[in-house]
C-alpha cells in the first residue's frame, strides 16, 4: 500500500525536491501551494501524512494544523525557516509531530517521517515502554535504567521526565509539553526546572554530559531522546 502524503509548501524549488524524492520511496505525492489550495484537498480526500510549510502566501500554517487535529490524527511534519522560532512552537504544541528547518536533508526528512509514523501507528496499540541506544536501556514499566549495564538511580522526577521522552523517542517534545506533563498544567512557564533536571539526567545516563548523544537539545524548542 502506497502511503498519501499532502506537501503544503509554496517555494517551487521546495516542493520539487520533496515531491520527487518522497515519489522515490515509494510514497504517493499530492501537493499544494496555499494553505486553501491544501484545506480544500484534505477535506477531499485526507493523505496518511502531512507536510507542511509554515509560512504559506494565504496565512500561517499553525492554522491548518489547529483545523487539522480538530479531527484527524495523522502524521503533521512541519516545515520552517530558522526566523519562525515562534510558530514552530506554537504548532508542536497544537499537535504537530516534529520539524524541519530549512535547508533539510532528503535523509532527515525521511527520518522524521517514519519516527512519525511509528508513533501515530503505535498509539492506538500498545504504548512505548522500552527504549535502548547503545549502553543505555530503559524499562518504564519495571522502572529500570541501566548504563552499561549497570543501574542507574533517578529521583522520581527524573524518571517521569525521562519516561515522557521515551514515549515519544525520536521526535521533539517541547519545552511546554514537558513541563505540562511532568509537573503539571501550571509550571508550562517554569522552563528552569527542566534545564535543572535536564543536567542530572545527563550526569547520570551521558556517558559526557556536555556532549549528549541520548538526551539531545533542540535550541529554543525541546529536547529529543536520541533512537539512532
Ligand atoms: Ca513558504
Amino acid at each position: 500500500m502506497n502511503l498519501r502524503v499532502l506537501v503544503v509548501e509554496d517555494d517551487p524549488e521546495i516542493r520539487a525536491l520533496v515531491q520527487s524524492s518522497l515519489t522515490v520511496e515509494g510514497f504517493t505525492v499530492q501537493t499544494a501551494v496555499s494553505l486553501s489550495e491544501a484545506s480544500a484537498l484534505i477535506r477531499h480526500d485526507l493523505p496518511d501524512i502531512l507536510v507542511l510549510d509554515l509560512g504559506l502566501p494565504d496565512g500561517d500554517g499553525l492554522s491548518l494544523v489547529q483545523d487539522v487535529r480538530k479531527t484527524h490524527a495523522l502524521p503533521i511534519l512541519i516545515v520552517s525557516a530558522r526566523h519562525q522560532e515562534t510558530q514552530k512552537i506554537r504548532a508542536l504544541d497544537a499537535g504537530a509531530d516534529d520539524y524541519l528547518v530549512k535547508p533539510f536533508s532528503v535523509g532527515e526528512l525521511l527520518e522524521r517521517i517514519s519516527v512519525a509514523l511509528r508513533h501515530r501507528g503505535t498509539a492506538l496499540a500498545a504504548a512505548v515502554t522500552t527504549h535502548t541506544l547503545d549502553d543505555l536501556q530503559i524499562d518504564l514499566t519495571s522502572r529500570l535504567v541501566t548504563v552499561q549495564g549497570q543501574t542507574v538511580h533517578l529521583t522520581p522526577t527524573e524518571f517521569n521526565l525521562l519516561a515522557r521522552l521515551v514515549r515519544s523517542a525520536g521526535r521533539v517534545v517541547t519545552h511546554r509539553q514537558l513541563l505540562s506533563d511532568v509537573w503539571g498544567a501550571e509550571y508550562t512557564e517554569h522552563t528552569h526546572y527542566l534545564r535543572l533536571y535536564m543536567g542530572q539526567l545527563r550526569a547520570k545516563i551521558e556517558r559526557d554530559p556536555a556532549e549528549p548523544r541520548h538526551l539531545l537539545t533542540e535550541t529554543g524548542v525541546g529536547y529529543r531522546l536520541a533512537t539512532g
